[in-house]
C-alpha cells in the first residue's frame, strides 16, 4: 500500500509525506526565511558600537554592515537549519542600505537558497562612552585616597598602591560598569576618577568597601538643571585602610590590616 501513496500537491509517490504533502511541494508552500520590512542599526560614528536595547556593544566594531548586524533580522521557519547567508547590498543610500541575504537552508532534507531582502536604516548616534570621552562629561568623581591622616612622605608609594586596588576593583566590575569610568587625574593626595554613570560609581564605591573595607564617604553638589530638575554630582571619597607608604610588598588585600597611612 505505501508505494501508493502520493504528495497531494504534486502526485509523486515514493516521497516522504508529512500531512499528505512531499518536502518540496512544502518547502515552495512556506515561508522558509524571511526578514521585516524594514530593520534599523543604531551605530556610533566614533567608534563602530552597535546599540542594542538600552546598550551598546560591539566596541571598535567596522561601520559597514556585516552579517553580525543583519543575522538578528532574519526570521526562520522552526524546521528549518540554516547553513550560510551571504549578503549583498544592492543600493547604498545616505542612511539606507538594501541589501539582499542569500539563505542556504535545509527543510525536511531539501536543500534551498532563499532571497531574503531587507532594507537596514543606519542611524548614527555617538555612544556613551565617545560622548563622555568628547566632553568630558560626568556625573560622579571617586577620589581614591590612602587611609585618613597626614600626608604621606612617599606619596608614589601610595598611589602605586591605590592604582593597584583601583585595578582590582575594576576587574571584578561588570563591563558597563567599567565603561562609565571616563577619565582619572593623579593628584599628590590619590586620583580622581570620574564617571559618567552615578550608579556604576555607587557600584564601585560598595565594591571598594566590601573588598578593601575602605572608608566611603559620599557628598552631592548641585551643578545644574536638566528638564526642570536639579542635577546632582556626587563625590565619593575612598579611604583605603592599611596603604603603607614605605613602598613595602603588603600581603593580600583581604584582612589586610596593616599599619594606617601615616
Ligand atoms: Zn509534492
Ligand atoms: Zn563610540
Amino acid at each position: 500500500m505505501g508505494s501508493e501513496e502520493f504528495c497531494v500537491v504534486c502526485g509523486r509517490t515514493g516521497r516522504e509525506l508529512v500531512d499528505g504533502v512531499c518536502a518540496e511541494c512544502a518547502a515552495d508552500r512556506t515561508v522558509l526565511v524571511d526578514a521585516p520590512q524594514r530593520g534599523e542599526v543604531v551605530l556610533c560614528p566614533q567608534c563602530g558600537a552597535r546599540r542594542v536595547g538600552a546598550r551598546w556593544e560591539r566596541f571598535g566594531a567596522p561601520t559597514a554592515l556585516s552579517a553580525e548586524d543583519l543575522a538578528p533580522f532574519l526570521r526562520i521557519h522552526p524546521e528549518v537549519g540554516l547553513r550560510e547567508v551571504r549578503w549583498e547590498e544592492r543600493l547604498a543610500g545616505p542612511t539606507v542600505r538594501e541589501m539582499v541575504g542569500r539563505a542556504r537552508i535545509v527543510f525536511r532534507g531539501v536543500e534551498r537558497t532563499v532571497e531574503v531582502p531587507l532594507s537596514v536604516r543606519l542611524t548614527a548616534q555617538t555612544c556613551t562612552t565617545c560622548g563622555r570621552k568628547s566632553g568630558h562629561y560626568y556625573t560622579a568623581i571617586l577620589q581614591l585616597r590612602g587611609a585618613a591622616g597626614p600626608r604621606t612622605k612617599r606619596p608614589r608609594e601610595l598611589k602605586e598602591r591605590l592604582a593597584q586596588r583601583w585595578e582590582t576593583l575594576l576587574g571584578e566590575a561588570r563591563a558597563d560598569v567599567r565603561r562609565a569610568v571616563s577619565w582619572s587625574e593623579e593628584l599628590p593626595e590619590g586620583f580622581d576618577v570620574y564617571c559618567s554613570d552615578t550608579l556604576a560609581a555607587r557600584g564601585l564605591a560598595r565594591l571598594a568597601r566590601s573588598r578593601f573595607e575602605a572608608e566611603v564617604t559620599e557628598s552631592a553638589s548641585l551643578f545644574g538643571r536638566k528638564n526642570g530638575q536639579d542635577v546632582y554630582r556626587v563625590t565619593f571619597c575612598l579611604r583605603f585602610p592599611g596603604l603603607t607608604p614605605a613602598g613595602r610588598r603588603s600581603p593580600a588585600p583581604r584582612g589586610d590590616a596593616g599599619p594606617l597611612e601615616p
